[in-house]
């Protein structure tokens, strides 16, 4: 199940920013999920409450769906093919760059707790 390195991942840099800024605990992580990113989004939580220890046991997950949006870089036409994911610009026929919708990142972490 590819969401469980996925989330392990994301486990890994919210344990780290703990660590980094002397905190005892992660409340939450924001992150940001791509449509196109082929993340399941109920398999991520899963795997995140499964694996969830140490600083960041408490730790709330919170997934912001990113929509598709891509541009010709032919025409300049920017477009959210949305879920039919038709990549290809509907004014030249050229196909698309995707600007947004594959990315999965940290966008932030939420500490609590004293300094150890
Ligand atoms: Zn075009």
């Amino acid at each position: 199940m590819h969401e469980a390195g996925i989330a392990a991942e994301i486990l890994e840099i919210a344990r780290a920013q703990a660590v980094a800024h002397g905190k005892a605990r992660v409340a939450e992580v924001t992150v940001r999920v791509g449509d196109m990113s082929g993340v399941v989004a109920e398999a991520l939580e899963f795997a995140f409450e499964a694996l969830r220890d140490g600083p960041a046991s408490g730790a709330a997950l919170v997934m912001k769906r990113i929509a598709v949006l891509a541009k010709c870089e032919t025409c300049g036409t920017e477009s959210r093919p949305g879920a039919d994911l038709v990549l290809w610009c509907e004014s030249c026929g050229r196909p698309l760059k995707v600007l947004e919708g594959e990315e999965l990142t940290v966008e932030s972490v939420v500490l609590e707790g004293a300094e150890e």
